[in-house]
């Protein structure tokens, strides 16, 4: 069955069998879509001035509206908001942004840096990872020296950025190997004074021996360890000190002093060290502690 229709385009009659063809032919049906789209895209255009127009008007803000204003996501301005950075207040379960606000974080905006292209911190910079590479550092020494020294950070976004030239100045004696004429490693120290990990690690703590930390070793200060080891009379492989017997026998110097006196286990004085006789603790150990404490082997 055909039907004569007129063109919704150009107004020419056409022959069809569909009822519900509106167009003569292909390039009226073209053209028709295209006016058509035309026509929405102006309707919306008009419809986002209105909206903006009443955003214009509008002392306060919600977050969307703070969005279409500033050609942000609704997503972001609630991260700008949570970061403190647009002030807002909630009302109900509503927030409400005030346009004076809006302006006055432009007001203290401060002056954009241009990131590098790669995204690498300029030659005036160390990032913090580069910083930790170069020197072989870990973060939290970083950050000591940086207070020691007075180093500021500098925020660049979500990245931690350093100034290169003070870090290398304040840095350098870093990058030096270390003079192992000059420090012990904790097994040379070990070796050489009998002592365990933790007696010596106590010892340098006490005696304030100066010490470096490089990739995880540590290395301390040749001359100062053995100073400290001759005002203590030395090694003298017949006494214990506390350190020693607390790592031996786990136990803390108020129970050592304890055990020294009530037993009267021979011990002396030497500078700011109480020794006691080894043979004597070990005995007194042993004859009063039974199975009760047991002498972990060194
Ligand atoms: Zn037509």
């Amino acid at each position: 069955m055909e039907f004569t229709l007129y063109c919704q385009w150009c107004g020419t009659q056409f022959r069809t069998h569909k009822m519900t063809a509106r167009y003569c032919c292909q390039r009226c049906s073209k053209l028709a879509y295209k006016a058509r789209k035309k026509t929405e895209k102006i309707k919306a255009f008009d419809a986002s001035k209105v909206k903006n127009q009443t955003i214009e008007n509008k002392p306060f803000l919600s977050p969307t509206e703070v969005g279409t204003l500033l050609g942000l996501s609704r997503a972001t301005v609630y991260r700008h908001l949570a970061l403190g950075r647009i002030k807002c207040v909630r009302i109900g379960c509503r927030t409400r942004i005030r346009r004076i606000d809006i302006e006055k974080v432009f007001d203290k905006a401060i002056v954009c840096r241009k990131r590098e292209k790669d995204d690498r911190p300029t030659e005036l910079y160390y990032s913090t990872k580069e910083i930790l590479e170069k020197f072989g550092i870990e973060k939290k020494t970083l950050y000591r020296r940086c207070r020691m020294y007075g180093i500021e950070k500098i925020a660049d976004g979500n990245r931690t950025l350093y100034d290169r030239a003070l870090i290398d100045k304040y840095f350098d004696d870093l990058i030096e190997d270390v003079d192992l004429d000059r420090y012990y490693t904790m097994a040379e120290v070990m070796k050489r004074y009998g002592m365990t990990r933790s007696a010596v690690t106590t010892f340098v703590m006490r005696n304030a021996i100066p010490r470096i930390k490089k990739h995880h070793d540590v290395y301390y200060s040749r001359a100062h360890f053995d100073a400290a080891r001759q005002k203590m009379g030395g090694f003298n492989p017949e006494y214990y000190s506390y350190a020693e017997i607390k790592d031996s026998y786990g136990f803390n110097r108020d129970q050592i002093r304890y055990y020294v006196n009530k037993y009267q286990i021979p011990h002396k004085k030497q500078g700011s060290f109480t020794l006691v006789l080894r043979s004597g603790f070990d005995f007194v150990m042993k004859q009063h502690m039974g199975g009760n404490a047991v002498k972990r082997e060194l």
